[in-house]
C-alpha cells in the first residue's frame, strides 16, 4: 500500500503566517506541472510496486490547477489511480465555484480540504487571506450540495487579535456546517514570515499561552460533545472519517511525493525534493540533483515512532520499544501520568489533551 502526494507550490498571495514552500509567480504553473509529470515518469518504478490507497494534492494552492493539469497528473498514475479510495484536494474557498466542483468530481476527486481559518473578516484581513468568512461558509455548502460530502476544513486559533468568544463562535459556526472532519492549528509565528518580522520589530505580540490553551481545550470538549474523535493533536473526525492519507504517514506506510519540497518515505529511507521552483524544473530536465535522501537508523525510527505516536490518540505501544528504554524512562512516564498529561496501561502510553499542549516537551524528553 502507498500514498501519493503532489505538492502544488503556487499561491495568489502570501498569507502573513505561512512558511510553506510556494511562489506567487503563477505564470510558471504549466512548466511546473510538466516537470512534475516528468518526475513521475522518472520514478515510475516506485509507484508500480505498490497499490495506491490515497492521493493528496497539497500546497500551496492546488485549487489553482486546471482540469487538464489535474487530469494529466492523475492519468499518469495509470492503474494506481483506480485503487485510490481517498483523493483529496486542498482548496481555498474563493476557488470553489459550482463549475470547479463539477470538474473535480469528473476527475474522481472525492475529498476536499478547505482553508477557512476564521469566519471573522477582520482576522482574515489581518492574516492576509483573500476570502471572507461568508465566502468560506458558502464554499462548504456549495461543496456539500455538489455531492462532495467528505469535507475537512482548517481553523486557526491563537490569532493575536482574536478574543476567546470569537474563537467559540468560529468553532460553533464550523460545527454547524456538519462536516465530518476538521483540523485546528495554533498559530505559530515563524521567523521568515510577515508575522515573524512584525514580532521582531515588537509590533506583534503572540497570544498568551493560557489563552491558547483555553481555546484548544474548549475545542476538544465541544468537538467531543458533538461526536468527533480528537484522534490527532490537530485533527478531529466523525467515526470512519479519519484522514486515510495522514494515517499512512502516522502508520509508517510508504508514500511518494512529487513536486518541489515534497517528501517521500519508503524502505527506511526519507527523501525530499529541492524547495525552489525554477531549480526543480531545471534539475528534472537534467534528471539529476532534484532531491536528497537520508537513510533512517534504528534510533531515528524509534524516535519517529515516539513523535508520531504521542501526537495521536493511540499513543505508543510498548511492544514496539526496547525494554531498556521503558525502564530508563519509568520515572518520566509516572511524572507525566501524575501531572494529568498522560495515561498508561499494559499496552502502552498515550497523551491526554492536557499533555498534547506540551507534547513537544514530553516527546523530546522521551527521545532515545
Ligand atoms: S494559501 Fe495556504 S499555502 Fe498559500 S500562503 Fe496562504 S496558508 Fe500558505
Amino acid at each position: 500500500m502507498m500514498g501519493v502526494y503532489f505538492h502544488i507550490p503556487f499561491c495568489r498571495h502570501a498569507c502573513h503566517y505561512c512558511d510553506f514552500h510556494f511562489s506567487t509567480k503563477l505564470d510558471a504553473q504549466e512548466d511546473l506541472v510538466v516537470a512534475m509529470l516528468k518526475e513521475m515518469s522518472l520514478r515510475k518504478e516506485e509507484i508500480v510496486q505498490h497499490e495506491i490507497n490515497t492521493i493528496y494534492f497539497g500546497g500551496g494552492t492546488p485549487s489553482l490547477l486546471t482540469e487538464s493539469q489535474l487530469g494529466r497528473m492523475l492519468e499518469s498514475l495509470g492503474e494506481g489511480m483506480s485503487s485510490a479510495k481517498e483523493i483529496t484536494l486542498e482548496a481555498n474557498p474563493e476557488d470553489l465555484t459550482p463549475e470547479y466542483l463539477r470538474m473535480l468530481q469528473r476527475l474522481g476527486i472525492n475529498r476536499l480540504s478547505i482553508g477557512v481559518q476564521s469566519f471573522y473578516n477582520e482576522h482574515l484581513e489581518y492574516m492576509n487571506r483573500k476570502h471572507t468568512g461568508a465566502q468560506a461558509e458558502a464554499a462548504i455548502k456549495r461543496a456539500q450540495d455538489s455531492g462532495i460530502t467528505n469535507i475537512t476544513a482548517d481553523l486557526i486559533f491563537g490569532i493575536p487579535i482574536a478574543t476567546f468568544s470569537q474563537w467559540q463562535s468560529n468553532v460553533e459556526q464550523l460545527l454547524q456546517l456538519e462536516i465530518p472532519h476538521f483540523s485546528a492549528y495554533a498559530l505559530t509565528i515563524e521567523e521568515k514570515t510577515v508575522f515573524g518580522a512584525r514580532q521582531k520589530k515588537g509590533i506583534l505580540e503572540p497570544q498568551k499561552d493560557e489563552e491558547v490553551e483555553k481555546s484548544f481545550l474548549y475545542l476538544h470538549e465541544t468537538a467531543k460533545l458533538l461526536g468527533y474523535e480528537h484522534y490527532e493533536l490537530s485533527n478531529y473526525a466523525k467515526p470512519s472519517f479519519r484522514s486515510v492519507h495522514n494515517g499512512n504517514y502516522w502508520k509508517g506506510i510508504p508514500y511518494v511525493g512529487f513536486g518541489p519540497s515534497a517528501h517521500s518515505f519508503s524502505e527506511g529511507k526519507r527523501r525530499w525534493n529541492i524547495s525552489n521552483n525554477p531549480q526543480y524544473i531545471r534539475s528534472i530536465e537534467l534528471k539529476k540533483d532534484f532531491f536528497e535522501v537520508e537513510e533512517l537508523t534504528e534510533v531515528d525510527r524509534l524516535n519517529e515512532r515516539i513523535m508520531v505516536g504521542l501526537r495521536t490518540c493511540g499513543g505508543i505501544d510498548w511492544k514496539d520499544f526496547p525494554d531498556d528504554w521503558r525502564k530508563d524512562n519509568e520515572r518520566n512516564f509516572f511524572k507525566f501520568v501524575e501531572g494529568g498529561n498522560a495515561e498508561m496501561d499494559e499496552s502502552g502510553f498515550r497523551l491526554t489533551p492536557k499533555g498534547w499542549l506540551i507534547s513537544n516537551h514530553i516527546i523530546s524528553s522521551l527521545f532515545i
